[in-house]
């Protein structure tokens, strides 16, 4: 197809730009990236501007994600003069579902808007685009799971301190500093082994250990689920986990790691349920089994602490066992039952399954099993949000106040 690639000659010349998701996530892996060699900036750009775009080069039939980031993407290219000399880079889950197509529509837009010389990276472990000069290497892949499994920890020990901490703002505080210290490591090829990841994750338990918390405020606890770019980007959510915080509510967000444990058990699932070929399965038993000596260090780190550490994902997995089959994989697909389980068992009965509107998978294994849920775990307390261009911010935020007084009053 005749598009403009992005060649291993442009790592030095161009500026790779990347739509936001999870703010700690995200400094990582602009580090990682950095780290090897290429020049990458993370945007924030945010706004009416970026709807407004998405609107106007994509289909408002298109899933609400791809609007916003196509639209996040023509800003940004429309607020800089250096056009020439940027690439961008999108995701690509190799899945069924539309995501993995997104890279075509944002092509597309790029020549409506004005931008046809602009290169589109797709970064995927499918093999997809094989033709780009940026490659998912040995050292690029160590560099992005430990900015995974250090995002991941960062993100779970500050949403467990935050709404009860004594001293304001002493978790945000903390959190700035490991991130700082460890973009830095990783930028320069630090803490990365398997035994420096166990010192670091060691270090960050002790020091939020540290914290002094108010251990009889009660707080109610409010668990995120969803499509994974509205549950975790605040551009998609309409700032979600700040909204929940300032109602006084300790809020809990499953990390990236079960999802892409849900994606390398599905082609173990591809193998034995539909009979797809056994390589992919055996390379994803492999992969599984790198990542879980990392899960286990997040678990090890924080069982020496006060604070209640997460489940091992082969628990979490096992939970949508009676509700959702392990074959319906489309969207986030059992996943979204398992954390949803997982999120209840472990205290967090409220939750709130952020979708985009129209987005089938995800209203199937997330509104679909809500009453059979209920029917287990009659304590769940769960609400839809759905987020498109025309819900508004203050209806979203109305429907989870109700859900909060529900919880409020079980407290
Ligand atoms: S999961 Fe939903 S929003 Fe995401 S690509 Fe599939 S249909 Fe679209």
């Amino acid at each position: 197809m005749d598009y403009p690639r992005f060649t291993a000659e442009m790592r030095k010349t161009h500026t790779i730009l990347i739509p936001n998701m999870l703010d700690i996530h995200m400094r990582l892996f602009e580090n990682a990236l950095r780290g090897c060699g290429y020049n990458v900036e993370v945007l924030h750009n945010e706004g009416a501007s970026v709807v407004e775009e998405g609107l106007k080069y994509v289909h408002n039939d298109t899933c609400y994600p791809a609007l916003l980031v196509i639209g996040q993407f023509i800003d940004a290219l429309n607020h800089r003069n250096d056009v020439d000399k940027v690439a961008l880079l999108i995701t690509q889950t190799g899945g069924g579902c539309r995501a993995s197509n997104y890279i075509h529509l944002l092509r597309k837009a790029l020549v409506k808007a004005g931008y046809p010389q602009v290169p589109v990276i797709s970064l995927n472990a499918s093999n997809l685009e094989k033709d780009s000069g940026l490659k998912l290497n040995y050292t690029l892949i160590k560099k992005v799971v430990a900015a995974m499994t250090y995002g991941d920890f960062l993100m779970y020990i500050r949403n467990k301190c935050q709404t009860y901490e004594i001293k304001q703002g002493q978790t945000k505080e903390l959190t700035d500093y490991w991130v700082q210290k460890l973009s830095d490591e990783i930028d320069n090829n630090k803490g990365l082994s398997f035994h420096s990841i166990k010192k670091n994750l060691n270090l960050i338990a002790r020091d939020y250990d540290n914290i002094y918390l108010d251990t009889n405020k009660k707080a109610p606890k409010v668990g995120i689920v969803g499509e994974i770019y509205i549950k975790y980007a605040g551009l998609g959510n309409n700032h979600l986990e700040n909204f929940l915080l300032e109602q006084g509510a300790e809020v809990m967000v499953p990390g990236l790691y079960g999802f892409i444990f849900y994606c390398l058990y599905n082609s173990i699932y591809d193998h034995e349920f539909y009979g797809s070929g056994i390589t992919k399965s055996l390379v994803s038993r492999f992969l599984i089994y790198y990542l879980k000596r990392r899960e286990k260090l997040m678990i090890k780190a924080l069982e020496k602490t006060k604070i209640t550490p997460m489940k091992y994902f082969s628990e979490t997995k096992e939970l949508s066992n009676g509700v959702l089959s392990h074959g319906t994989k489309m969207g986030e697909g059992w996943l979204l039952t398992a954390e949803m389980m997982e999120l209840v068992e472990t205290g967090y009965e409220n939750i709130i399954c952020a979708q985009p509107f129209g987005c089938l998978p995800n209203h199937i294994c997330g509104k679909g099993v809500m009453k059979k849920i209920k029917e287990i775990h009659p304590d769940a307390n769960i609400v839809a949000i759905d987020y498109d261009p025309s819900a508004t911010k203050v209806n979203q935020e109305n429907r989870i106040k109700l859900m909060l007084a529900i919880a409020k009053e079980r407290l």
